[in-house]
């Protein structure tokens, strides 16, 4: 049992059963499973909690679409091992995740490199053009005939030539 959020609990009347995501106020606060208590959390309709949850757990757990990201840029480090991801939402919003596990943290935590976006690409590139954002690379990499393959890891990135596209 736990204290309840939604009223003055001396008692700690909050049940909450894991298992079947459910909580229940013995003292008639309400109950219900997850969208339930985000909607009384946050004071708002069942698709604003929806979208909070899909927004704090970075899934679209109940497949409203809303918050399915328009594309997904992966951070990898020089031998190609994925050390993070960003994801572009509609308005040009990002959100920041690592894998953990079979799922994923929104959050850097723990994560002390800081990959080039295309780094193994980059580093087995003889030609190097710097753009904006992630979407110019993809624009760019696509338009020269698609990525070349990682042949391996030594960074010579001081022989390339870069070319700088505003
Ligand atoms: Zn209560």
């Amino acid at each position: 049992m736990l204290k309840c959020p939604f009223h003055e609990d001396k008692t700690a009347s909050l049940s909450v059963n894991l298992a079947d995501g459910v909580w229940n106020c013995q003292a008639a606060c309400g109950k219900g499973g997850i969208i339930d208590f985000e909607m009384a959390v946050s004071k708002c309709d069942r698709d604003t909690a929806k979208a909070n949850i899909a927004d704090i757990v970075c899934v679209d757990l109940f497949g409203t679409g809303d918050h399915k990201p328009e594309a997904i840029y992966q951070y990898r480090d020089a031998n190609g091992a994925m050390v993070f991801e960003k994801l572009r939402h509609h308005g040009k919003s990002f959100i920041l995740r690592r894998p953990v596990g079979k799922g994923y943290a929104c959050d850097l935590k723990g994560i002390t490199l800081n990959p080039l976006y295309n780094l193994p690409e980059l580093v087995t590139a003889n030609v190097a053009i710097i753009c904006e954002g992630e979407k110019d690379c993809d624009n760019v990499t696509r338009a020269i005939g698609g990525r070349p393959r990682l042949k391996n890891a030594a960074l010579t990135i001081r022989r390339k030539s870069p070319t700088v596209l505003p």
